[in-house]
């Protein structure tokens, strides 16, 4: 298992408010937001990263099915908004449990940071 701090919330170990919950996710808003929305879609599965996905058939459509359902709820779907995977040291990941960034309420900018 993944002895990460989202390792923890995803098992219930951590307590943090959800926006979202079913059998093989977890989903709460990010504690240093860079958007108006910045919510974390996180697995239940014990996946390191992105390059673990393997593990779990189907985990990346299931987080990102996840994630087009929250940023309903939250309105951002005709507006817009941005799901970001960090990968590794060069990829900005600072906590190795996969997850999806979903990001709104502002205009984004590209190339990122
Ligand atoms: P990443 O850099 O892609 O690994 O993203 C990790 C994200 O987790 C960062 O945006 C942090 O602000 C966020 N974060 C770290 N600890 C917590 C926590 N306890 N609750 C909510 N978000 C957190």
């Amino acid at each position: 298992m993944t002895d990460t701090i989202f390792g923890k919330i995803a098992r219930g170990e951590i307590e943090c408010p959800k926006v979202y919950e079913d059998d093989r996710s977890v989903a709460f808003r990010d504690i240093n937001p860079q958007a108006p929305v910045h919510i974390l879609i996180v697995p239940k599965a014990s996946i390191e990263t992105v390059r673990q996905i393997d593990r779990e058939p189907g985990i990346m459509d299931h987080l990102f099915a996840v994630a087009n359902k929250i940023a309903e709820q939250e309105g951002l779907a005709e507006q817009g908004y941005r799901l970001v995977v960090n990968m590794g040291p060069a990829g900005g990941q600072s906590v190795y449990h996969l997850h999806v960034h979903l990001l709104g309420g502002r205009a984004m900018t590209w190339p990122p940071g």
